[in-house]
């Protein structure tokens, strides 16, 4: 089975790669331990969790803070040792405020004190209780996508080491350092699905992954590396099917019909701690970008605030900044808030000067049609934009606003800078929401 071109997609144009290596990053890790973090309940998708503490308990890190009993969720564990200080409101990313729990860490736990999880519970259990979720930014609840009940005749675990966005380097970093984690928690989906083959596939521009990803694999039967061409969005998970396997996933439908279950490397290290290690999810990987005076990949306790990263980071460079980016520059959203805290689904932040953002300053369509052919779903992204702007929804549905994965690339190459991502996931999230309230009725 060859590596195969995906449809769609863009090839970063040269000013995109300059600035890219305008952000080098610092080839070491670093660790941020802060000494409060605001944990919100709720870092999946799914239904909401309760609150497990009160204010005033002490709880010690990997302790269970927040759950429910439904099982489309993801527990929630205290990411630090120390004292609830509070229970209150804190920014979220969509510009309004979450719920979280507030802990001051106690000075004299050490940073590596952690609560295990109970060791009599199932293999699935444990990746339950573990908090486990999709780290590449889905953050669906991983129990849900392992049971194998859901499944029929899964032939391929599909790690999935693209990372595609341009500026983000948190897996690239994490592959270098937990390759043999990674590859463990491919086998352990495996066994769950009964699937054949382990591919892991990692873009060519990342050479160290890529060495320590093949050297981690080397005695694991049926598993292999594959060196993937440099190209957005090849960590889609449609467009990584398409590449790896030569798979198309139907549109509407679900990708693993398609005999192949995909998973984030963070995801899968998630995995092998849970189930080996009986690691409750704690921690990740960030990568803090663009104009900071020292870019690098920071491993953060969850809820750690973005501004102390950034502090972390030497601060801004440029002035003010004119946008901080909450993940990849393409389909990541803008930060409202500096003391929004960082969570499961946080891989980046990417910092923008007024010289920087300039590049995306919007004019009209001139009909070129390069949003279309970028388009890896086959969408009409300036039809969809334009009936948005009118306020056609019907319209958008025709033309499959749903469909988007938000991508970003049509934005990208688009010459006017329409913000055609931004104006589609507005469409797509209005007809779902309008969809929801229906089928309540
Ligand atoms: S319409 Fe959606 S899927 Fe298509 S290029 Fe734009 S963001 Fe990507
Ligand atoms: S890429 Fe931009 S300018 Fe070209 S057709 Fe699409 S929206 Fe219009």
């Amino acid at each position: 089975m060859k590596t195969r071109k995906f449809t769609g997609g863009v090839d970063f144009a040269p000013s995109t790669l300059k600035l890219k290596e305008l952000f080098q990053l610092d080839p070491r890790l670093y660790v941020y331990e802060p000494e409060e973090v605001m944990i919100p309940f709720d870092q999946h998708i799914g239904a909401p969790n309760e609150v497990q503490v009160a204010v005033g308990d002490r709880v010690q890190a990997g302790q269970i803070i927040a759950m429910t009993d439904a099982e489309v969720s993801g527990h929630v564990h205290a990411s630090i040792t120390g004292e609830v200080t509070a229970i209150r409101e804190v920014p979220n990313l969509a510009g309004g405020t979450q719920t979280a729990v507030v802990i001051r860490r106690d000075l004299t736990a050490s940073p590596t004190d952690l609560q295990l999880l109970r060791q009599e519970t199932t293999v699935a259990d444990r990746v339950r209780e573990a908090g486990v979720v999709g780290l590449g930014g889905a953050t669906f609840p991983t129990h849900i996508k392992l049971n194998p009940a859901d499944h029929v005749d899964v032939r391929f675990i599909l790690l999935n080491g693209a990372e595609c966005e341009p500026f983000i380097h948190a897996d690239d970093y994490l592959m270098q350092r937990a390759a043999v984690k990674i590859i463990r928690g491919g086998e352990i989906a495996r066994e769950l699905l009964q699937a054949d083959k382990i591919l892991i596939g990692i873009e060519a521009d990342k050479p160290l992954a890529v060495a320590a990803m093949k050297k981690a694999s080397a005695g694991v039967a049926d598993c292999e590396v594959r060196i993937l061409p440099v190209r957005y969005p090849q960590g889609g998970e449609k467009q990584l099917l398409e590449t790896l396997i030569g798979a198309e996933s139907p549109l509407g439908g679900r990708s693993v019909e398609t005999g192949a279950y995909t998973m984030n490397v963070a995801t899968a290290k998630a995995l092998a701690e849970a189930v080996d290690d009986y690691r409750p999810l704690t921690r990740r990987y960030v990568t803090v970008t663009g104009d900071v005076a020292a870019p690098r990949v920071v491993d953060f306790p969850l809820g750690t605030c973005a501004g102390e990263l950034l502090a972390f980071c030497g601060g801004f460079t440029g002035g003010r900044p004119s946008r901080i980016i909450h993940g990849g520059p393409m389909m990541g959203r803008t930060l409202h808030e500096l003391r929004t805290p960082l969570t499961k689904g946080s891989n980046g932040l990417v910092v923008l000067n007024q010289t920087h953002d300039r590049l995306f300053a919007e004019s009209p369509c001139i009909r070129c049609n390069r949003c279309v052919i970028s388009c890896p779903i086959r969408l009409e992204p300036q039809s969809i934009d334009q009936a948005m702007r009118a306020g056609e929804l019907g319209r958008c549905e025709q033309l499959q606003a749903e469909q988007c994965i938000n991508c970003g690339c049509c934005s990208y190459v688009c010459p006017s800078r329409r913000r055609l991502a931004a104006t589609i996931n507005e469409a797509k999230q209005t007809i779902s929401q309008l969809k929801k309230e229906a089928a309540a009725k």
